[in-house]
């Protein structure tokens, strides 16, 4: 579903990737781990063409997101293809990013009325559907300041669900939140892994999380892939020196 060969990434002169390679598979949850700088925001970044990559290639479900030839200069993707590879592939952030103006409901609504031209109606059926799924049946027409930040988190996963993306991109979701409600944006977070059908990819300091969920863990480091593995293999029996460090440190 998600293919990244050989990208690597520059801001001016300091690379951040280096020869990035990951492959997942349809309906597979990956968790993403390191240090902080080690690039794991970047690489989701260019995932979701946010960043341009500076050489190697990323495919989402068979298109391509962003690729330069090496030593050639940049393929541009027409403005339109870029959006509509943002379409299919739904983002979460640290900080939820939502709309403050709008309700819980009609965050959720406003995008697959705009972009996929859904009828208003059948666009709030389904985001009352999605609202009930991560558990805020009731608070629809809640603005964002009148719910706690897992209540908005979810709404924000919610809202990221409605355009029923190939691929789901989240990064630290939890790392912002109060330690009581760690927990409810987590389980809303395993319940879709678990439904099988939704490919995440998941930047997360939760190495809990990422042993129950992940069906394989990647280690990152200083902009490279370190290491990859089932969460066992990764967690429990790193091969490499510096995953131990880290975990060592985190656990
Ligand atoms: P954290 O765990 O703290 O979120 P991270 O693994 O997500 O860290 P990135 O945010 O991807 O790390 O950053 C990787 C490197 O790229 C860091 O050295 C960072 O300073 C640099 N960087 C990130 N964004 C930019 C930017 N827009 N301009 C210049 N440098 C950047
Ligand atoms: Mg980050």
């Amino acid at each position: 579903m998600v293919q990244i060969d050989k990208v690597n990434k520059s801001y001016g002169g300091t690379q951040v990737l280096f020869d990035i390679d990951l492959e997942v598979s349809q309906g597979e949850t990956v968790c993403i781990i390191g240090p902080s700088g080690s690039g794991k925001s970047t690489l989701l970044r260019c995932v979701n063409y946010l960043e341009e990559i500076n050489s190697g290639q990323i495919w989402v479900d068979h298109d391509l997101v962003g690729y330069r030839v090496a030593g050639g200069r940049l393929h541009e993707l027409r403005e339109n293809e870029a959006c509509k590879q943002r379409v299919d592939i739904g983002m979460v952030f640290q900080n939820f990013n939502l709309f403050p103006h709008m309700t819980a409901i009609d965050n959720i609504t406003l995008g697959p009325i705009l972009a996929k031209r859904i009828s208003k109606a059948n666009a709030r059926k389904a985001a009352q559907e999605l609202l009930n799924r991560v558990g805020l049946g009731g608070k629809e027409h809640h603005y964002p300041s009148q719910l706690s930040g897992g209540q908005q988190q979810r709404v924000a996963i919610a809202r990221a669900l409605a355009m029923e993306p190939k691929v789901m991109l989240f990064d630290e979701p939890t790392s912002a939140l109060d330690p009581e409600l760690v927990g409810e944006v987590l389980a809303v977070m395993k319940d879709l892994a678990q439904s099988g059908s939704t490919t995440m990819l998941v930047v997360t300091h939760e190495i809990g999380f990422a042993r129950e969920v992940a069906d394989r863990v990647v280690f990152m480091d200083a902009g490279r892939i370190v290491e990859v593995g089932s969460p066992s293999e990764l967690l429990d029996t790193p091969k490499e020196e510096r995953t131990r460090a880290f975990l060592s440190a985190v656990l």
